[in-house]
């Protein structure tokens, strides 16, 4: 921002709150309708381009919710694929506790934690050779050490079985600190199940239609999930620890729900083909060439690293070409 700020050119509207890209009659975006929060009056921007970078949900929701004769299901949306193959990353974690860590003596191990670690996929050669029974990988995040509790309980209920007053006391400093958590950030292959539409009943307090999300993972993601709780364990044992609180125990049970680790990309996808696809590679919208989307709506895939510095370089990129297509007036 403070370089924008610098040229002078830059006006911030601030408690506006967007709710539909308008369109003229040659099919061009020409502004935006939004909503001053301060006031709850409905006002609008004119622009030479329009720059969606809402969130990807939020900027499937205003396509969407931008009606007009042109596009009576959503701007933008002539092939039908806006809302369509919403992605988020593949969680799965397991935990145990390893007795070798038993009784470590007290310290403060704040600063030295799981933020530190970090081990990349490593099954490439098995993946190309066919032999997992899922697409792509994930990598490992890990956690551990004596650092401050933060208010949770030191010690287990399980562990320590009802322990009380001294013997609580020497369970907790038996026990705290010889726990490990591995947690598995996995690619999720995009299907058409996983999709959000507008709510025809849910409005947001300025009337305009929310989202309305269905979601079914597929083998995929449910057999990578189990595959990283199978490694998981074998680290767990190879430690000489055992599994701590394991659920239910199906494989892939540990599976974060959908949206649940925040990485939610996709709805308004790249392609090389209109039909099939909403941007262009310039996350530029096929049917609106003056609209880009510079948020993670224009994801074809959610690879397994946290997708904010790609949504970064490709909004990057994308705000580069509109300038050069500006000034080379094509658009
Ligand atoms: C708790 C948490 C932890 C995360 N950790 C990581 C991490 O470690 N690594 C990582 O890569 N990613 C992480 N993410 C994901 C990351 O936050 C997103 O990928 C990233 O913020 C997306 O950037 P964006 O610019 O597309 O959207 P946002 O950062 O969400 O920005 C969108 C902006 O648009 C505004 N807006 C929304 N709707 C409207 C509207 N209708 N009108 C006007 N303005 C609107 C919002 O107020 C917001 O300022 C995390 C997310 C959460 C919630």
């Amino acid at each position: 921002m403070p370089p924008a700020l610098a040229t002078g050119n830059l006006d911030i509207i601030p408690n506006a709150h967007a709710r539909e890209v308008v369109v003229d009659k040659d099919g061009k975006a020409r502004g935006i309708i939004f909503i001053d929060k301060t006031t709850g009056k409905e006002t609008r921007v004119t622009a030479k381009a329009v720059v969606l970078a809402a969130g990807a949900c939020e900027t499937v929701r205003i396509l969407l919710n931008s009606k007009s004769n042109a596009f009576p299901n959503g701007v933008a949306n002539s092939s039908g694929l806006v809302g369509k193959y919403v992605m988020d990353t593949v969680g799965a974690d397991l935990s145990g506790q390893v007795p070798a860590l038993e009784n470590l003596p007290p310290h403060n191990e704040d600063g030295a934690g799981g933020g530190h670690f970090y081990a990349p996929w490593w099954l490439y050669k098995e993946q190309k050779a066919a032999k997992l029974n899922f697409a792509r990988g994930y990598h490992i995040e890990m956690g551990g050490s004596r650092y401050m509790p933060g208010g949770a309980n030191p010690a287990p209920d399980d562990l320590t079985r009802g322990s009380y007053g001294t013997k609580f006391k020497e369970d907790a400093r038996r026990y705290y600190g010889s726990f490990v958590g591995f947690a598995a950030r996995g690619e999720m292959i995009p299907n058409e199940n996983c999709y959000a539409v507008l709510d025809d009943n849910v409005k947001d307090q300025w009337g305009i239609p929310v989202l309305r999300f269905h979601w079914k993972w597929s083998d995929h993601e449910i057999n990578q999930a189990a595959h990283a709780e199978k490694t998981f364990a074998e680290l767990i044992e190879a430690m000489g620890g055992k599994v701590h609180g394991l659920k239910g125990g199906q494989p892939g049970f540990s599976l974060r729900r959908p949206g649940e680790v925040i990485h939610e990309v996709g709805g308004a996808m790249i392609g090389d083909d209109p039909k099939t696809s909403v941007c262009n590679a310039w996350n530029q919208t096929w049917d609106v060439k003056n609209l880009i989307l510079c948020d993670g709506a224009p994801f074809a895939s959610n690879a397994d690293k946290n997708p904010t510095l790609t949504i970064m370089a490709l909004a990057w990129r994308a705000c580069d070409r509109l300038v050069d297509q500006a000034k080379k007036g094509n658009l």
